[in-house]
Protein backbone atom coordinates (compact mmCIF):
# COMPACT_ATOMS: atom_id res chain seq x y z
CA UNK A 1 0.00 0.00 0.00
CA UNK A 2 1.31 3.37 -1.03
CA UNK A 3 1.50 5.77 2.12
CA UNK A 4 -0.50 9.17 1.33
CA UNK A 5 1.72 11.97 0.29
CA UNK A 6 0.93 13.74 3.13
CA UNK A 7 2.26 11.55 5.78
CA UNK A 8 5.32 10.77 3.91
CA UNK A 9 6.13 14.64 3.50
CA UNK A 10 5.55 14.85 7.75
CA UNK A 11 7.79 12.05 8.33
CA UNK A 12 10.30 13.39 5.83
CA UNK A 13 9.86 16.92 7.61
CA UNK A 14 10.55 15.30 10.97
CA UNK A 15 13.49 13.35 9.79
CA UNK A 16 14.69 16.85 8.74
CA UNK A 17 14.88 18.42 11.63
CA UNK A 18 16.18 15.50 13.88
CA UNK A 19 19.01 15.48 10.85
CA UNK A 20 19.66 19.01 11.13
CA UNK A 21 20.23 19.06 15.06
CA UNK A 22 22.01 15.45 15.33
CA UNK A 23 24.37 16.47 12.19
CA UNK A 24 25.11 20.00 13.49
CA UNK A 25 25.66 18.34 17.11
CA UNK A 26 28.61 16.35 15.33
CA UNK A 27 30.40 19.20 15.15
CA UNK A 28 30.48 21.01 18.08
CA UNK A 29 33.31 18.83 19.55
CA UNK A 30 35.98 19.80 16.78
CA UNK A 31 34.64 23.25 16.62
CA UNK A 32 35.80 24.05 20.43
CA UNK A 33 38.86 22.08 20.03
CA UNK A 34 39.77 24.38 16.69
CA UNK A 35 38.75 26.92 18.81
CA UNK A 36 41.01 26.49 21.70
CA UNK A 37 43.74 25.67 19.39
CA UNK A 38 43.93 28.78 17.64
CA UNK A 39 43.68 30.50 20.32
CA UNK A 40 46.28 28.97 22.38
CA UNK A 41 48.76 28.80 20.18
CA UNK A 42 48.40 30.97 17.25
CA UNK A 43 50.98 29.33 15.15
CA UNK A 44 50.84 29.31 10.93
CA UNK A 45 47.70 27.65 9.31
CA UNK A 46 49.65 24.79 8.54
CA UNK A 47 51.00 23.53 11.94
CA UNK A 48 47.30 23.73 13.25
CA UNK A 49 45.63 21.90 10.25
CA UNK A 50 48.20 18.79 10.53
CA UNK A 51 47.92 18.57 14.70
CA UNK A 52 46.98 14.98 15.08
CA UNK A 53 44.01 15.91 17.58
CA UNK A 54 42.34 18.04 15.61
CA UNK A 55 42.57 16.07 12.10
CA UNK A 56 41.06 13.08 14.18
CA UNK A 57 38.46 14.84 16.10
CA UNK A 58 37.47 16.49 12.61
CA UNK A 59 37.24 12.73 11.23
CA UNK A 60 35.62 11.56 13.76
CA UNK A 61 32.94 14.21 13.64
CA UNK A 62 32.38 13.48 9.80
CA UNK A 63 32.15 10.02 10.73
CA UNK A 64 29.35 10.48 13.18
CA UNK A 65 27.48 12.71 11.00
CA UNK A 66 27.89 10.19 7.82
CA UNK A 67 26.45 7.65 10.27
CA UNK A 68 23.34 9.88 11.70
CA UNK A 69 22.95 11.23 7.62
CA UNK A 70 22.80 7.78 6.20
CA UNK A 71 20.37 6.09 8.99
CA UNK A 72 18.14 9.08 8.71
CA UNK A 73 18.34 9.39 4.50
CA UNK A 74 17.06 5.54 5.04
CA UNK A 75 14.18 6.05 7.58
CA UNK A 76 13.03 9.00 4.62
CA UNK A 77 13.26 6.40 2.21
CA UNK A 78 11.30 3.80 4.18
CA UNK A 79 8.46 5.95 4.55
CA UNK A 80 8.03 7.15 1.16
CA UNK A 81 7.73 3.09 0.42
CA UNK A 82 9.89 2.68 -2.53
CA UNK A 83 12.14 0.01 -3.47
CA UNK A 84 15.15 -0.07 -1.03
CA UNK A 85 17.52 -1.11 -3.97
CA UNK A 86 16.67 1.98 -5.62
CA UNK A 87 19.29 4.21 -7.96
CA UNK A 88 17.16 7.41 -6.57
CA UNK A 89 18.00 6.23 -2.94
CA UNK A 90 21.90 5.43 -3.68
CA UNK A 91 21.70 8.94 -5.37
CA UNK A 92 20.48 10.62 -2.04
CA UNK A 93 23.29 8.62 0.07
CA UNK A 94 26.13 9.35 -1.83
CA UNK A 95 24.49 13.16 -2.86
CA UNK A 96 25.14 13.83 1.22
CA UNK A 97 28.38 11.94 1.43
CA UNK A 98 29.55 13.87 -1.05
CA UNK A 99 28.39 17.37 0.89
CA UNK A 100 29.78 16.21 4.29
CA UNK A 101 33.21 14.99 2.42
CA UNK A 102 33.86 18.66 0.96
CA UNK A 103 33.63 19.96 4.60
CA UNK A 104 37.31 19.40 5.22
CA UNK A 105 38.28 21.32 2.35
CA UNK A 106 36.05 24.39 3.21
CA UNK A 107 37.58 24.16 7.04
CA UNK A 108 41.01 23.78 5.65
CA UNK A 109 40.48 27.10 3.25
CA UNK A 110 38.54 28.85 6.07
CA UNK A 111 41.53 28.36 8.87
CA UNK A 112 44.34 29.49 5.63
CA UNK A 113 42.45 32.52 5.00
CA UNK A 114 41.56 33.64 8.62
CA UNK A 115 44.92 33.15 10.10
CA UNK A 116 46.57 35.10 6.79
CA UNK A 117 44.84 37.97 7.67
CA UNK A 118 46.21 40.62 9.67
CA UNK A 119 42.58 41.34 11.75
CA UNK A 120 42.09 40.53 15.31
CA UNK A 121 40.75 38.06 16.91
CA UNK A 122 41.13 35.30 13.98
CA UNK A 123 39.95 32.59 16.26
CA UNK A 124 36.74 34.12 16.69
CA UNK A 125 36.22 34.24 12.91
CA UNK A 126 37.16 31.39 11.89
CA UNK A 127 34.51 29.61 14.54
CA UNK A 128 32.21 31.80 13.02
CA UNK A 129 33.21 30.70 9.24
CA UNK A 130 33.43 26.61 10.48
CA UNK A 131 29.75 26.91 11.95
CA UNK A 132 28.37 28.56 8.98
CA UNK A 133 30.05 26.30 6.43
CA UNK A 134 28.41 23.33 8.66
CA UNK A 135 25.65 24.78 8.93
CA UNK A 136 25.18 24.83 4.60
CA UNK A 137 26.58 21.42 4.37
CA UNK A 138 23.84 20.24 7.08
CA UNK A 139 21.34 21.66 4.71
CA UNK A 140 22.47 19.95 1.85
CA UNK A 141 22.12 17.36 3.37
CA UNK A 142 18.57 17.73 4.85
CA UNK A 143 17.42 18.41 1.35
CA UNK A 144 19.34 15.24 0.19
CA UNK A 145 17.09 13.79 2.79
CA UNK A 146 13.47 15.61 1.54
CA UNK A 147 14.50 14.56 -1.99
CA UNK A 148 14.72 11.41 -0.98
CA UNK A 149 11.86 11.02 0.83
CA UNK A 150 9.70 12.91 -2.35
CA UNK A 151 11.85 9.82 -4.76
CA UNK A 152 10.56 7.24 -2.73
CA UNK A 153 7.18 7.85 -3.47
CA UNK A 154 6.78 8.71 -6.38
CA UNK A 155 8.61 5.07 -6.95
CA UNK A 156 6.19 3.40 -5.07
CA UNK A 157 3.09 5.00 -6.70
CA UNK A 158 4.80 4.30 -10.23
CA UNK A 159 5.33 0.65 -9.26
CA UNK A 160 1.58 0.39 -7.65
CA UNK A 161 0.37 1.86 -11.24
CA UNK A 162 2.84 -0.96 -13.21
CA UNK A 163 0.45 -3.40 -10.68
CA UNK A 164 -2.76 -2.05 -11.70
CA UNK A 165 -1.44 -2.30 -15.82
CA UNK A 166 -0.57 -6.03 -15.45
CA UNK A 167 -3.91 -6.78 -14.08
CA UNK A 168 -5.06 -4.68 -17.07
CA UNK A 169 -6.06 -0.78 -16.41
CA UNK A 170 -5.37 2.05 -18.49
CA UNK A 171 -3.17 3.79 -15.89
CA UNK A 172 -1.44 7.45 -16.64
CA UNK A 173 0.67 8.99 -13.75
CA UNK A 174 -0.67 12.50 -12.98
CA UNK A 175 1.52 15.63 -11.73
CA UNK A 176 0.22 17.52 -8.67
CA UNK A 177 1.16 20.24 -6.76
CA UNK A 178 -0.52 22.36 -4.07
CA UNK A 179 -0.40 25.54 -5.50
CA UNK A 180 0.32 27.85 -2.66
CA UNK A 181 2.34 30.62 -2.76
CA UNK A 182 5.48 29.11 -2.34
CA UNK A 183 5.27 26.93 -5.80
CA UNK A 184 7.52 27.42 -8.24
CA UNK A 185 6.82 28.61 -11.70
CA UNK A 186 8.03 25.19 -13.07
CA UNK A 187 5.94 22.96 -10.77
CA UNK A 188 2.95 25.40 -11.26
CA UNK A 189 3.09 24.30 -14.82
CA UNK A 190 3.45 20.53 -14.24
CA UNK A 191 0.68 20.82 -12.44
CA UNK A 192 -2.65 18.50 -13.50
CA UNK A 193 -0.51 17.02 -16.26
CA UNK A 194 -0.70 13.62 -17.14
CA UNK A 195 1.25 11.27 -19.14
CA UNK A 196 2.06 7.49 -19.42
CA UNK A 197 3.96 5.77 -16.19
CA UNK A 198 7.22 5.28 -17.91
CA UNK A 199 7.37 8.33 -18.96
CA UNK A 200 9.15 11.83 -18.04
CA UNK A 201 7.66 14.67 -16.74
CA UNK A 202 9.03 17.97 -19.46
CA UNK A 203 11.48 19.28 -17.44
CA UNK A 204 13.01 21.49 -20.33
CA UNK A 205 16.91 22.73 -21.19
CA UNK A 206 17.57 26.02 -19.50
CA UNK A 207 16.09 28.31 -21.25
CA UNK A 208 17.63 31.15 -23.76
CA UNK A 209 17.25 34.26 -22.49
CA UNK A 210 16.24 36.11 -25.51
CA UNK A 211 18.71 39.22 -25.38
CA UNK A 212 16.67 40.58 -29.36
CA UNK A 213 13.45 41.75 -28.05
CA UNK A 214 11.83 42.02 -24.44
CA UNK A 215 8.82 40.49 -24.01
CA UNK A 216 6.44 42.00 -21.28
CA UNK A 217 3.18 41.20 -19.18
CA UNK A 218 0.60 41.97 -21.00
CA UNK A 219 -2.22 40.59 -19.47
CA UNK A 220 -3.87 39.71 -16.09
CA UNK A 221 -2.78 36.21 -16.72
CA UNK A 222 0.30 36.93 -17.46
CA UNK A 223 0.98 38.99 -14.22
CA UNK A 224 -0.22 35.76 -12.12
CA UNK A 225 1.61 33.66 -14.32
CA UNK A 226 5.07 35.48 -14.22
CA UNK A 227 4.19 37.19 -10.61
CA UNK A 228 5.42 40.80 -11.80
CA UNK A 229 2.90 43.72 -12.95
CA UNK A 230 1.35 44.95 -16.24
CA UNK A 231 3.96 46.17 -18.48
CA UNK A 232 7.00 44.76 -16.64
CA UNK A 233 9.51 42.74 -18.71
CA UNK A 234 9.08 38.74 -18.20
CA UNK A 235 12.34 37.31 -16.99
CA UNK A 236 12.55 33.64 -17.59
CA UNK A 237 14.70 31.78 -15.01
CA UNK A 238 16.35 28.67 -15.68
CA UNK A 239 14.35 25.89 -14.52
CA UNK A 240 16.08 23.88 -11.97
CA UNK A 241 18.12 20.92 -13.05
CA UNK A 242 16.35 17.26 -12.24
CA UNK A 243 17.89 14.43 -10.43
CA UNK A 244 19.84 12.02 -12.54
CA UNK A 245 18.49 14.17 -15.95
CA UNK A 246 15.23 12.27 -15.45
CA UNK A 247 12.13 13.75 -14.33
CA UNK A 248 10.08 10.58 -13.45
CA UNK A 249 7.77 12.28 -10.91
CA UNK A 250 7.80 14.89 -8.05
CA UNK A 251 10.30 16.17 -6.56
CA UNK A 252 11.46 18.92 -8.59
CA UNK A 253 13.34 20.80 -6.74
CA UNK A 254 14.55 21.30 -3.06
CA UNK A 255 11.47 21.90 -1.10
CA UNK A 256 9.27 21.27 -3.84
CA UNK A 257 6.00 19.99 -2.29
CA UNK A 258 4.32 18.45 -5.19
CA UNK A 259 3.38 14.87 -5.32
CA UNK A 260 2.40 11.84 -8.01
CA UNK A 261 -1.11 10.76 -8.46
CA UNK A 262 -1.88 7.74 -10.69
CA UNK A 263 -5.18 8.38 -12.78
CA UNK A 264 -7.09 5.12 -13.60
CA UNK A 265 -8.59 5.67 -17.06
CA UNK A 266 -11.40 3.01 -16.67
CA UNK A 267 -11.32 -0.69 -16.06
CA UNK A 268 -10.42 -2.46 -19.26
CA UNK A 269 -13.02 -4.26 -21.60
CA UNK A 270 -12.78 -7.55 -22.89
CA UNK A 271 -9.89 -8.28 -24.51
CA UNK A 272 -10.27 -7.40 -28.40
CA UNK A 273 -11.46 -10.17 -30.67
CA UNK A 274 -9.33 -11.33 -32.53
CA UNK A 275 -9.03 -10.36 -36.53
CA UNK A 276 -11.22 -12.32 -38.41
CA UNK A 277 -8.85 -14.64 -40.75
CA UNK A 278 -10.76 -12.89 -44.15
CA UNK A 279 -9.31 -9.34 -43.02
CA UNK A 280 -5.92 -7.94 -44.02
CA UNK A 281 -3.77 -7.63 -41.25
CA UNK A 282 -2.58 -4.68 -42.17
CA UNK A 283 -6.11 -2.55 -42.29
CA UNK A 284 -5.14 0.97 -41.41
CA UNK A 285 -8.50 2.54 -41.07
CA UNK A 286 -11.42 2.09 -39.05
CA UNK A 287 -15.09 1.53 -39.98
CA UNK A 288 -17.84 3.46 -37.70
CA UNK A 289 -19.23 -0.16 -38.20
CA UNK A 290 -16.30 -1.33 -35.84
CA UNK A 291 -17.21 1.68 -33.40
CA UNK A 292 -20.40 0.47 -32.95
CA UNK A 293 -19.58 -3.07 -31.83
CA UNK A 294 -17.13 -1.87 -29.12
CA UNK A 295 -18.38 -3.09 -25.73
CA UNK A 296 -19.22 -0.13 -23.60
CA UNK A 297 -16.81 -0.55 -21.18
CA UNK A 298 -14.28 -0.79 -24.16
CA UNK A 299 -15.40 2.26 -25.94
CA UNK A 300 -15.51 4.41 -22.65
CA UNK A 301 -12.01 3.17 -22.11
CA UNK A 302 -10.45 4.60 -25.35
CA UNK A 303 -12.58 7.66 -25.11
CA UNK A 304 -11.30 8.65 -21.74
CA UNK A 305 -7.58 7.66 -23.29
CA UNK A 306 -8.01 9.75 -25.93
CA UNK A 307 -9.35 12.72 -23.76
CA UNK A 308 -5.73 11.91 -21.92
CA UNK A 309 -3.82 12.08 -24.71
CA UNK A 310 -5.44 15.05 -25.95
CA UNK A 311 -5.06 17.35 -22.63
CA UNK A 312 -1.39 15.65 -22.79
CA UNK A 313 -0.82 17.32 -26.51
CA UNK A 314 -2.50 20.41 -25.37
CA UNK A 315 0.26 20.69 -22.27
CA UNK A 316 2.76 20.21 -25.03
CA UNK A 317 1.58 22.44 -27.32
CA UNK A 318 1.07 25.15 -24.54
CA UNK A 319 4.82 25.52 -23.28
CA UNK A 320 6.16 25.06 -26.68
CA UNK A 321 4.19 28.13 -27.67
CA UNK A 322 5.26 29.57 -24.46
CA UNK A 323 1.84 30.26 -23.04
ZN1 LIG B 1 7.00 21.16 -6.75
Amino acid sequence: VVPSPDVVQAAADRLSLHLGVVAAASFTGYIRALDAAVRNSPRPANQILSRPDLTEALSYSLRVAHGHTATLIQQAWQHGGGDPESIYRHAALSGAAGALNELRGQIDGIVREELGTPAPDPAHRIQQAVSDAVTKVVTRMRMSLESAAGASHTEAVIAEGRQLQQQGQHVMKVWRSRLSRRTCRWCRELDGVMIPLDDDFPHGDPVALEQSRTRRVATPAGVRRYRRSMGQPIILTHPPRVWLGRLPGPKRHPRCECWLELHILTEAGPPPAPLRSEEPAERMYVRASDIAELPEPQYMGLMAFLRAATHELGQVLRRLKGL
